[in-house]
């Protein structure tokens, strides 16, 4: 069949549950969840992690009350506004939920550019970049406006960023044909079912350790690092639905199977280290397959390095940890307010210290965020580019060398998930990077002295324990390497 005709087809059909946009989020996010709310009646929210959620719903509710009461906006109330607007050319705020009862779908666009009948959506995004999600997002839009609009259009929308851009972004029949699978898929996992799939999404979940041991005992491939929903749905499409079979599976026939079935599939080398991981859960025991010599600075002067910040404005806390084998001196650097005064005055202590130890390698945990935003801020400040090219080439990023090393008996590879394999004990609860900036905002605003000194503390507490972690395991890695078992993925 082909994809207009299953979208005709879609468009026939009379649906008896409902889906929302927020579904096609919470689906994407984790569908099992999506089922379950729908099983118990219990809102998805109320499944989160309030506390680790709580700052990035705050901050998406701040930024759209801030873009609506700002932007020139004519808010209406019920869905006939549309109608009576319709031959004009401005922007609708549209707190109202629209339905199309062709395909049983139903929304609230955060706003709609009405251009005389073309019915344009528009999303607020609290991120600097439009993502896949918004992609889908606009398309589940357009087609739920469908039976408003006058005359056939040509599909799109638009993405209003936190960097204040307004983007178009052209719909294909792709998109809209994605997302009809979606509906389709939503609906029957609401329907039927589904199981647990572990990923990063988890790790915001209250049902962790339910969903953990649910899928351990089933030897669920999502287990495997890499592996996630719609690797393991190709997986079953190939007649792999368990750790065990996946491990004993011949890597070159199954690569040459997965390949035919999908350009989106791993190479051979990353199937390699998929089955090392599910060898190594299966026997509860680590597995190496790195350079043993790019571990040497774990006996060496290294200086680590964790910073806080503002993805969308100001490295706020520079902490450190200058350590050799007898010793660790610990600063950290931390700026009263937001702004670019404060920011240079605690990177150029930073830069000081980089001065004073240039051959320290300089070992961060999770690099993927913390460097592109230090380098941000440096150019921000026009500090040397050669001591930025120095700093790059002592620079060593503990989790990607670990995922390019070793494989653990872990499904996680997170500081946390690291710290506790090596048995690190930490003062005080673990805070994730929003739930910090959050509470330095709180920090920044609030007046009373006794809270702002608690803030404080708090937080300088949060980054010295990821520091000693990270410095702990950096310890811990030239003789555990000893321990595993040397095996090469292919
Ligand atoms: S723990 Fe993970 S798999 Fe389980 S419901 Fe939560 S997000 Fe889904």
């Amino acid at each position: 069949m082909k994809k207009r005709e299953i979208i005709n087809l879609g468009k026939r059909k009379r649906w008896g549950i409902w889906i929302s946009k927020s579904d096609i989020v919470e689906y994407l996010r984790c569908g099992y969840r999506v089922f379950l709310s729908h099983l118990t009646g219990v809102p998805i929210e109320e499944m989160k992690d309030v506390n680790k959620i709580k700052a990035i719903i705050e901050r998406g509710i701040t930024f759209e009350s801030k873009v609506v009461d700002e932007g020139r906006f004519k808010e209406v109330t019920s869905e006939d506004a549309i109608e009576e607007n319709i031959s004009l050319d401005i922007v609708l705020h549209t707190p109202v939920l629209f339905r199309n009862h062709e395909l049983g779908i139903q929304g609230i666009p955060d706003l709609i550019d009405v251009q005389k009948g073309k019915l344009y959506p528009i999303e607020i995004k609290t991120h600097r970049e439009v993502t896949n999600s918004d992609r889908l997002e606009l398309a589940f839009y357009w087609i739920l406006l469908e039976p408003y609009r006058k005359g056939k259009q040509k599909p799109k929308g638009y993405v209003l960023l936190s960097t204040g851009e307004m983007v178009e972004v052209l719909l294909t029949e792709d998109d809209l044909f994605e997302i009809y699978c979606f509906i389709d898929e939503i609906r029957e996992v609401k329907e039927y079912g589904t199981y647990p799939t572990l990923s990063q999404e988890c790790k915001l979940c209250n049902l962790i350790t339910d969903c953990q041991r649910e899928v351990a005992e089933r030897g669920g491939l999502s287990l495997i690092h890499g592996i996630a929903s719609i690797r393991e749905q190709q997986l079953k499409t190939l007649g792999i639905t368990n750790i065990a079979d996946f491990a004993k599976a011949d890597s070159l026939t199954l690569h040459t199977s997965w390949c035919s079935l999908t350009t989106n599939h791993p190479g051979l080398n990353e199937i390699g280290k998929m089955q090392l991981h599910a060898a190594s859960i299966m026997t509860r025991k680590p597995i190496f397959f790195g350079e043993s010599s790019s571990f040497n600075f774990c006996t060496q002067n290294i200086i680590v390095l964790d910073l806080e910040y503002d993805p969308v404005s100001y490295v706020w806390l520079v902490g450190l940890c200058i350590a050799s084998q007898e010793n660790q001196e610990f600063h950290q650097y931390f700026a009263e307010k937001s702004d670019i005064k404060e920011e240079k005055r605690i990177l150029s202590s930073l830069i000081d210290i980089l001065r004073s130890k240039p051959k320290y390698h300089v070992v961060t945990y999770g690099a993927s965020a913390d460097i592109p935003q230090l380098k941000k801020a440096w150019n921000r400040h026009g500090f040397s580019s050669d001591l930025w090219n120095q700093l790059e080439g002592r620079h060593i990023d503990l989790y990607t060398l670990i995922l390019r090393s070793f494989r653990l008996p872990l499904t996680f590879y997170g500081l946390k998930d690291i710290e506790d394999y090596f048995g690190f004990v930490r003062k005080g609860d673990r805070i994730d990077g929003l739930t910090a900036l959050d509470k330095y905002y709180q920090y920044v605003r609030v007046r009373k002295k006794e809270t702002k000194l608690a803030l404080k503390q708090e937080l300088l507490q949060y980054n010295k324990e990821d520091i000693k972690a990270t410095a702990f395991i950096v310890r811990k890695f030239k003789s555990f390497i000893g321990e595993c078992i040397v095996k090469q993925p292919i």
